[in-house]
């Protein structure tokens, strides 16, 4: 097992100086956000980098801009920091629910957003789904210039980041739509989720579902959006028993993945009750306007 003590850490004061540092250090550098997932390498048994570029004091990356028509969420925000931001803003509170209730109090002081995106062999992160479902863009920095891509592709894209770039900041369209994050823990508080469903709806004025965004985390190795379901939920008003039968007949596309605490079959089969309960939350009222009324 490596010590992490043998490695070196450089504390970055500017987003230049991190790329410049990461751009050196080639395939040897990775960036260090709140070091959540880095620290536990040593019980994966995966080599650590030789050098690290901590990101958590660059201003910029610190930082979370709401505006009327997208917020912008430095990759270096805190699980904490962007769950107490966005607690007002009922159109985000998908995303606050998976700020929140992610993994325990402390870590979430330290976990970043850009973190929970970036790390590739992490299929329970909360944040990914939520942001799958709220449509967000992200925004990629290199010495040669900004990014600009959706999440979607990004999460096909992270593996193979070339050397030099770090996730800058997360962009999510303000569209006042209804949103909720349902996740099923294993046991308790604390543990990774078994099942993801993210949703976000938008109505037309007899109360039909116009829009539909479903994603599900932690169920396949990465999260994806669940468009079947979608077209299903398009066009009706929303109604959880609907909802959770048509979830039953098109959970055979998902091929859950299997890990020694839970087999796979188990998550695809707690889809449907996820997606009731998520259907259920958004059709009680429970969830704001987007005026967070
Ligand atoms: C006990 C425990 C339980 C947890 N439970 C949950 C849970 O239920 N749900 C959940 O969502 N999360 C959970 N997490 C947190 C999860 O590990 C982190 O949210 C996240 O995956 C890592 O964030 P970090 O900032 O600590 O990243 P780090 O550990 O610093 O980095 C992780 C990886 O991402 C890369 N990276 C970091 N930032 C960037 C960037 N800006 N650009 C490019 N690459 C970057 C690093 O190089 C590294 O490869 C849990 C963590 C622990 C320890």
């Amino acid at each position: 097992m490596q010590a992490p003590a043998s490695r070196s850490v450089y504390i970055a004061p500017s987003l230049p100086a991190a790329l410049d540092a990461l751009d050196e250090g080639g395939a040897a550098a990775a960036p260090f956000a709140g070091g959540t997932w880095i620290m536990r390498a040593p019980i994966r048994h995966e080599p650590l980098k030789s050098l690290y570029v901590a990101i958590g004091k660059i201003p910029e990356l610190r930082a979370i801009k709401v505006d009327a028509d997208a917020v912008e969420v430095g990759a270096a925000v805190t699980h904490a920091a962007l769950a107490a931001t966005l607690a007002e803003l009922a159109e985000f509170d998908v995303l606050t629910a998976a700020a929140s209730r992610s993994a325990n109090p402390a870590i979430r002081t330290m976990a970043t957003i850009g973190g929970n995106l970036a790390t590739t062999a992490f299929a329970a992160a909360d944040c990914v789904p939520a942001l799958l479902c709220l449509d967000a863009d992200v925004e990629i920095a290199s010495r040669g210039g900004p990014e600009r891509t959706s999440l979607e592709r990004f999460l096909t894209m992270r593996s193979t980041l070339a050397p030099g770039r770090l996730l800058h900041r997360i962009i999510v369209p303000r569209r006042g739509r209804r949103t909720v994050h349902a996740r099923l823990p294993l046991r308790q508080a604390g543990d990774y989720p078994t099942a993801i469903v993210s949703l976000a709806v938008s109505l037309d004025e007899a109360g039909h579902v116009r829009t539909a965004r479903v994603a599900v985390g932690s169920v396949e190795p990465v999260a994806r959006r669940w468009q079947r379901l979608e077209h299903a939920l398009v066009g009706h008003p929303l109604n959880a028993a609907k909802a959770t039968d048509a979830a039953a007949e098109l959970a055979g596309e998902f091929t859950g993945r299997d890990s020694p605490d839970v087999p796979a079959w188990y998550r695809v089969r707690v889809l449907p009750a996820l997606v009731r309960r998520a259907v259920a939350a958004l059709g009680s009222g429970a969830v704001g306007d987007e005026h967070g009324h």
